[in-house]
């Protein structure tokens, strides 16, 4: 079978309690209870994927792991990806290596005891990174990272050794063979749904909708080959009207010709087997830098 003209990665961030814990460093339980409404959104989806009979990605932390050990396994006996989402959706840069290579370890050691899978991808929490990150993934061997915002589409090799001094040029670090499903915060359900203090959220599902809906138009039209990485969480997308949008959603894409959904890991196996990355480094990219 050739290359789908585009592929649909659907992906839902199970942050639960630990986005409000370490991202938003909350200890307020109200707060922190708008992420347990995640574990009551995850058998919605689960129902949902399974009637439109799609696969998904969801990027779990150790955190989660540990609260909610079923739906866990849930998630992977239907078939879906686990992928690594660090430890309490913490942010790497606050820690210094030793306590970083730890978050990393202890999201695995929950994974593998939640559900017995190893992931082989990575999604770092709320998309940050350390300047060591990048090595830290490599060190693990992980196939790919899903938090980087590089490109659109269109994977590219990860770089290990950027340099970005405010006081002088930027250099290009090296490829490394890990590859980056590039996400937006455009195709996020979280800024345009979640209300927080910056006074944002709580948009119309019909506002984001049309956004959604074109930015796929756009990308099946002029970016044949490559992926529409949507990244959802269950505590924001699984409230009724949202929910209902993303299933109108799944139709319209499934709807135009020669489109497959797909996993992150499964779409980045194939596009690491067609663009090895000796052959992608003299593919033209700008993300390409040998030295
Ligand atoms: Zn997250």
């Amino acid at each position: 079978m050739s290359d789908p003209r585009m592929t649909c990665c659907l992906t839902f961030d199970f942050d639960a309690m630990s986005v409000w814990i370490g991202s938003y460093r909350s200890t307020n339980p109200s707060e922190i209870s708008r992420g347990e409404f995640g574990g009551v959104a995850i058998p919605r989806i689960l129902d949902l994927l399974a009637l439109r009979d799609v696969p998904g990605t969801f990027c779990i932390p150790g955190h989660t792991a540990y609260a909610y050990p079923d739906l866990v396994k849930r998630i992977h006996d239907a078939g879906h990806e686990i992928a690594h989402h660090g430890w309490v959706h913490e942010n790497p840069a606050d820690f210094d290596e030793a306590g970083e290579r730890a978050n990393m370890e202890r999201g695995f050691e929950a994974l593998e005891k939640a559900c017995g899978v190893r992931p082989l991808g990575y999604r770092s929490p709320a998309w940050d990174f350390s300047e060591r990150t990048t090595d830290i993934l490599q060190e693990f061997g992980f196939l790919y990272d899903s938090s980087l915002m590089g490109d659109d589409y269109t994977p590219y090799y990860m770089r290990s050794g950027d340099k970005a001094p405010a006081d002088a040029r930027y250099e290009f670090g090296k490829n490394i063979n890990i590859v980056e499903l590039p996400v937006t915060w455009t195709l996020d359900d979280f800024p345009y749904f979640e209300l927080d203090d910056t006074g944002s959220g709580l948009k119309p599902a019909s506002h984001v909708e049309e956004i959604w809906r074109d930015e796929f138009t756009f990308a099946h039209t002029s970016v044949p080959g490559g992926m529409y990485n949507l990244t959802m969480h269950p505590q924001v997308i699984g409230r009724g009207h949202r929910l209902m949008m993303l299933e109108r959603l799944i139709d319209f894409m499934s709807g135009h010709a020669d489109v497959k959904f797909d996993t992150l890991g499964g779409y980045a196996k194939r596009w690491a087997d067609a663009n090895p990355l000796q052959s992608w480094l003299t593919s033209g990219s700008i993300h390409a830098h040998s030295a």
